[in-house]
């Protein structure tokens, strides 16, 4: 499919598979949490739509939740990021003793993941764990691993359910990777899609 902007999407998770994953990882986070008031914290923007439906499938597993978003923003110079990880709007809830669940688009260099979890952390949780939609192990420069992941994925620049391309894409019922001339535009500096 070639779009308005003459980016070539191709198809890589269609919505039903998506969907599939979603419902099995929920299973587990409701297996884990059971009988506790989980506090969901999504990372904005990209992780909209998953939050979305994560929290709509614990409800159905009756997972009782409180929820909130951050932003948090990394920081950088053409392709090469500076590593910087910055706060932009913080939780506006009281977290101490709380069990959280820190939810994200993608693990890909894991800047953005240890930034939120060290944050997070100093609030002195009940306990922490963190989920994304999808990882890519390949590209890590922090070590870091999510305790719930939905698809793992090749070092391949994504788009769709609620992953952008300069703010393209998000609202893709289903995941597609991108190829654009190279440039970066995503909310993700760091990153040139190929
Ligand atoms: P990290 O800090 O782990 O390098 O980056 C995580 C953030 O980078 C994600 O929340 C997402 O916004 C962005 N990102 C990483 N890989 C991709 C990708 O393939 N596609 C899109 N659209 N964003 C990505
Ligand atoms: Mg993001």
């Amino acid at each position: 499919m070639s779009d308005a902007h003459n980016a070539i999407l191709e198809p890589l998770i269609n919505e039903t598979d998506l969907h599939a994953g979603i419902s099995q990882l929920v299973d587990r986070i409701a297996d884990d949490f059971d009988g506790d008031e989980l506090y969901v914290i999504g990372l904005l923007r990209g992780s909209f739509m998953f939050t979305a439906d994560l929290v709509r499938l614990l409800y159905r597993r009756d997972v009782r939740l409180v929820i909130d978003f951050m932003t948090v923003a990394s920081y950088g110079s053409g392709t090469e990021s500076s590593g910087e990880v910055n706060m932009m709007r913080d939780v506006h809830l009281d977290l101490t003793d709380k069990p959280v669940l820190l939810v994200d688009d993608i693990l890909d260099t894991g800047r953005t993941l240890s930034f939120a979890s060290q944050h997070l952390s100093e609030f002195k949780l009940a306990s922490l764990k963190t989920c994304v939609f999808l990882d890519k192990p390949s590209r890590r420069v922090v070590p870091f691993e999510a305790d719930y992941v939905g698809f793992t994925v090749p070092d391949l620049f994504v788009v769709g359910y609620g992953l952008d391309f300069d703010g393209r894409y998000r609202e893709l019922p289903h995941l597609s990777v991108i190829q654009t001339p190279r440039s970066t535009g995503s909310d993700h500096p760091d990153h040139t899609p190929p």
